[in-house]
């Protein structure tokens, strides 16, 4: 199920009007001169939400030859901006703009806040064995998932949740954790598609990629319970060629790119699965 479909079955659901909007009603009551069209209104672009790991006081991974992981991660997020500008299709939000520290929530939160449509933290790994290289793709662990559609419907969490445009404040028990765990299981879905197709087009564009690369894990930044999303490790910052890469500008662009078509083949195919 898309985002938007999502939406508008939980503002359904929850007794609104199919967009939230009361103002619609009012609008529509008021009588429109005859020769006078009411404009189709143009579809919102999409708003992706790129989120450059780490900042700050936290560098993230440290590579071999000194490369900070936040410095890396912000380079190619940058990067990633410029090709979704480009096409004049997609708005583009950072969590960070800067090399500051943002808390995981805060980032999260400030995805919900603008509504997002999708969400992409990136990042470079480092582990022990420094033969290991490529690029691995995450999204939000069923048992994660659960924990956190448990934790937002849980009275003492919901005073500021806000789900499909929706406070939960205002719900019982049973409403809150039916939206959440509604809204949470479509986005789950939504978002092992988006890591799909990002493994895919890695794939295509010749960039190294982990055996077994699409993983389940139960990180923070991915707990969003309406946006798709996905964390992309996009090397090893432990390996000599991977950390070599990751600071090639022609590298970063090439991650760039792929990143790009990830996000242009995710909503393709979404719109195909509406039509159908
Ligand atoms: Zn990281």
């Amino acid at each position: 199920m898309s985002t938007l479909h999502r939406r508008h079955l939980l503002a359904a659901l929850s007794g609104l009007t199919a967009l939230g909007l009361g103002g619609v009603d009012a609008w529509a009551k008021k009588p429109a001169p005859k020769s006078v069209k009411k404009p189709t209104p143009l579809p919102r672009p999409k708003l992706i939400f790129l989120d450059p790991g780490h900042g700050g006081k936290d560098p993230g991974a440290q590579g071999v030859r000194g490369t900070q992981e936040k410095a890396v991660v912000m380079a190619i997020a940058r990067e990633l901006q410029r090709e979704l500008l480009a096409g004049n299709r997609y708005r583009v939000l950072l969590t960070r703009s800067t090399d500051n520290y943002v808390a995981l929530r805060e980032r999260v939160a400030r995805a919900q806040e603008a509504r997002a449509d999708l969400f992409l933290s990136l990042h470079a790994d480092a582990c022990d064995n420094s033969d290991v290289r490529g690029a691995s793709v995450y999204t939000l662990s069923e048992q994660a998932s659960d924990r956190e559609a448990a934790a937002l419907a849980a009275r003492e969490n919901r005073a500021d949740a806000v789900i499909a445009g929706m406070k939960l404040a205002d719900k019982d028990d049973n409403v809150a954790r039916t939206l959440v765990a509604m809204s949470q299981r479509g986005t789950v879905n939504d978002s092992r598609r988006l890591a799909d197709t990002i493994v895919q087009t890695f794939g295509r564009n010749g960039i190294r990629l982990l055996p077994r690369t699409h993983r389940q894990a139960g990180f923070a930044v991915l707990t969003s319970p309406d946006i798709p999303a996905a964390l992309v490790e996009l090397g090893y910052l432990s390996n000599r060629q991977d950390e070599k890469l990751l600071t090639v500008r022609q590298h970063q662009i090439a991650l760039a790119r792929a990143l790009r078509g990830s996000v242009d083949a995710h909503f393709a195919a979404g719109g195909a699965i509406r039509k159908a």
